[in-house]
């Protein structure tokens, strides 16, 4: 028989096999290999004899009901969708590790006494509607009207995606209230090479940096590209392309500000038009809210500027705006206790990443384990996490479980 280490990489690698592409990692909102992925989840949840359950809209959930199945319940989990060309580590192996953990807890014959969930998020990198965390933004409250009509790229919203591609059959509302819950721990690879230089295994994380992202769409005119002179042109793009580089100088000369423009949309998109629109993601992000405001602000007027030179039209949509979001100190100083009796550090780091427990910090305190991956290398198919640190993981996770108080 093999270990819960064992299981756990074997599971990694067939997680990392569902895809939705033939050459590359993705896995996005509701798509067929999203489904995949909650049906092979969830019978791994049922083989560790948990309760399942799953939502229409792809999350999935494995009750362990301990022998106290009133007391205030356990949060783990992460997410399992991907970004496109993704690793196999990002939000994979918080699930698969949280299994794991419960599974070496059933080895050594433990029962814990508080009921544990593991929750696996069919949404949180946003991949397909530019919406993050909708997996845990279901979970703590219905989706508001404005999310639920935002669009993918074919125009079909997330309301329509949910009633026409959503998994309904025997679907249950997976939902929690504030206080309801003891606490959620989510173990994910750093996404950062922190740890690496530290040469540490893994550390706890005190808070999630804030994060701003919203989709920009400049519009002109769709010209003829033989017979229209340059002065009379109103192209979206070359806007687009100035805005873009406005915001890379902006971010460049005020660390630790970063900005990432990761998407661009043209239309009409043929060799002999000029562009009439350019659509355009932005991630804004910075560890101080009221900095990560201000430099906000400054972007747009920027945005705002270029498009009044250019003749242009700017819409500035926001997506989403979440405030830094601090771990909580008692759940993470227990952590950090299992952290400290596996590894014998006690390192902890504040995540430039956003992660579900921004959301889930909504209904009950969060507390993160982050664990090395080589190169600091995420969102990218050469992600890599070591069995040795992976296994370090589920020991400091397993010891969590245990010294957790009834
Ligand atoms: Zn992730």
């Amino acid at each position: 028989m093999s270990s819960p280490l064992e299981t756990a990489l074997a599971r990694l690698d067939e997680l990392g096999g569902i895809s939705d592409s033939p050459s590359y990692l993705v896995r996005t909102f509701l798509s067929p290999a999203n489904l995949l992925a909650a049906e092979k989840i969830l019978q791994w949840m049922a083989d560790l004899g948990m309760e399942t359950s799953h939502a229409a809209d792809g999350t999935v959930r494995g009750i362990l009901v301990g022998s106290n199945p009133t007391a205030p319940p356990l949060l783990l989990g992460s997410h399992f969708d991907t970004v496109i060309d993704a690793g196999k580590f990002d939000g994979a192996l918080g699930i698969i590790a949280a299994l794991a953990a419960l599974e070496s807890l059933h080895e050594e014959k433990i029962t814990l006494p508080f009921p544990v969930h593991v929750l696996a998020f069919s949404d949180e990198e946003g991949t397909r509607f530019q919406t993050t965390y909708l997996g845990s933004r279901s979970i703590t409250a219905p989706l508001d009207l404005e999310t639920l009509n935002a669009p993918d790229a074919a125009g079909i919203t997330i309301a329509q995606a949910i009633a026409c591609e959503g998994w309904h059959s025997v679907a249950t509302a997976i939902r929690y209230d504030p206080g309801e819950c003891r606490g959620y721990v989510e173990l994910h690879i750093e996404q950062g090479r922190v740890l690496e230089e530290a040469d540490q295994p893994a550390c706890v994380v005190s808070s999630i940096a804030g994060q701003s992202r919203l989709t920009v769409t400049l519009t002109g005119r769709a010209d003829h590209a033989g017979t229209t002179p340059m002065p009379l042109r109103r192209d979206a793009l070359t806007g687009a392309a100035q805005c873009i580089l406005a915001a890379e100088i902006l971010a460049e000369s005020h660390p630790p500000l970063v900005i990432t423009v990761g998407k661009i949309q043209i239309h009409p998109g043929a060799s002999n038009s000029i562009p009439q629109s350019a659509t355009f993601t932005i991630d804004l992000r910075h560890p101080v809210d009221s900095d990560r405001r201000e430099f906000l602000g400054h972007l747009h007027e920027t945005f705002i500027h270029i498009a009044t030179q250019r003749s242009l039209e700017l819409q500035w949509i926001p997506i989403q705006d979440n405030n830094a979001t601090p771990c909580d100190p008692a759940l993470t100083a227990r952590l950090q206790t299992s952290l400290a009796a596996v590894t014998g550090s006690r390192l902890t780091l504040a995540s430039g990443a956003g992660h579900d427990g921004v959301v889930i910090s909504k209904v009950c305190p969060i507390a993160m384990l982050f664990i090395r991956c080589r190169d600091g290398l995420s969102h990218h198919p050469d992600e890599f996490a070591s069995p040795e640190d992976i296994g370090t993981g589920i020991e400091i996770l397993t010891h969590f479980l245990k010294s957790c108080p009834s």
